[in-house]
C-alpha cells in the first residue's frame, strides 16, 4: 500500500466511522439540530395529507391556524375556546406542534388564558397593519394605503415592536417582509437602526423570529444582527399544500450564520410559553 492510497483508505474510513459531533459541524456545514417547520398552513390540505409530507421531507412540522376576531378573513379563523378545543382535538396524538397564527390586535380576548396555554405556541407577523382611520389593512393586497416609503418604515418598524411589547407571543414569521413597491430597495430601507429596534424588542420579550424560506427574509445582515443580541430563531415555510417543508433558504442561512441548537427555538415546555408567562 503506497502512502497515497493509504490516506485515500483512511479518508473513506474516517467518513464512515467518524459520527458528527458539535465541534466538526461548523466545519462540515452540518446543523445539529432537528428540522422544524414550525409555519405550516392546512388550507386546501387535511393534517393527514400534510404529515406525508413530513415524512418524505424528514421536517418536523408546526400547524399554525389562523386565531381572531371573524372579522380577519381566512379560509379558517377561530374565534372563541370552542373553536380552539375543537382544532386542538383535530390534532391530537398527530406528531405535529400546534400553534396558532394570531391575527390583529384583539386576538387575546377570543379566547382564556387557560385555552391558549394548551397551543404549544403562538405566531405572528405585522404583515397587517392600522391603516387610514386606524382600520386593518393587509399589506399584501392591492389597494394597502403605504405612502412616503421613510415614513411607512417608522411606523411599520414601531408595529413590531408594538406587536411585541402587547401581545403574548413565541414567534414572529415574515419578518422585515415589505410591500411589493417598497421590496427592491430593501437594503435601504432597513437600515441598521431600523432592524435593531425590532431585534431588540424581540430580545426583551423573549420572542423567537422566524427565518422564512417562503420570502427569502431577513436577508443576512438582519439575521447577523438579530444572533449577535441573542435572538433565537425558527424556520418556517409560510407553506400551502404542498409547499410546506421547503426550508431551503432557512437551512442556507443558518449554515451562514453557525447556528446551534442552543439558538434555536423550541416550543417551550408547559408553564413557560408565552401565553402562560405573559396573560396572568
Ligand atoms: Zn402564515
Amino acid at each position: 500500500m503506497t502512502r497515497r492510497t493509504f490516506l485515500a483508505e483512511c479518508a473513506s474510513l474516517c467518513a464512515l466511522t467518524m459520527a458528527p459531533s458539535p465541534a466538526m459541524a461548523e466545519t462540515t456545514g452540518e446543523l445539529d439540530f432537528p428540522l422544524l417547520d414550525l409555519h405550516v398552513h392546512l388550507d386546501n390540505s387535511t393534517i393527514d395529507k400534510v404529515l406525508e409530507i413530513a415524512g418524505q421531507r424528514g421536517v418536523k412540522f408546526g400547524i399554525v391556524e389562523h386565531a381572531g376576531t371573524k372579522e380577519n378573513i381566512y379560509p379558517v379563523v377561530l374565534s372563541n375556546d370552542d373553536e380552539l378545543r375543537g382544532y386542538l382535538a383535530m390534532l391530537d396524538g398527530k406528531p405535529v406542534y400546534k400553534g396558532v397564527q394570531a391575527e390583529w390586535t384583539d386576538w387575546m380576548g377570543c379566547f382564556s388564558p387557560e385555552m391558549l396555554g394548551k397551543l404549544d405556541y403562538i405566531l405572528t407577523d405585522a404583515m397587517t397593519m392600522p391603516g387610514p382611520g386606524g382600520r386593518r389593512m393587509k399589506l399584501w393586497e392591492l389597494g394597502a394605503v403605504i405612502g412616503e416609503a421613510q415614513d411607512f418604515m417608522d411606523r411599520y418598524v414601531a408595529w413590531h415592536v408594538s406587536i411585541m411589547e402587547k401581545e403574548p407571543l413565541d414567534i414572529f414569521a415574515n419578518v422585515s417582509w415589505l410591500p411589493g413597491g417598497l421590496a427592491p430597495d430593501y437594503d435601504a430601507l432597513w437600515t441598521e437602526s431600523r432592524m435593531r429596534q425590532v431585534i431588540d424588542a424581540a430580545v426583551k420579550h423573549n420572542v423567537a423570529l422566524e427565518i422564512s424560506s417562503g420570502f427569502k427574509l431577513p436577508k443576512i445582515q438582519f439575521l447577523q444582527l438579530a444572533k449577535a443580541a441573542g435572538v433565537k430563531f425558527v424556520f418556517g415555510s409560510n407553506g400551502r399544500y404542498p409547499k410546506m417543508g421547503e426550508l431551503a433558504y432557512s437551512i442556507e442561512m443558518a449554515k451562514k450564520l453557525g447556528l446551534r441548537k442552543s439558538d434555536m427555538f423550541t416550543p417551550a415546555p408547559d408553564g413557560q410559553k408565552a401565553a402562560q408567562r405573559r396573560l396572568k
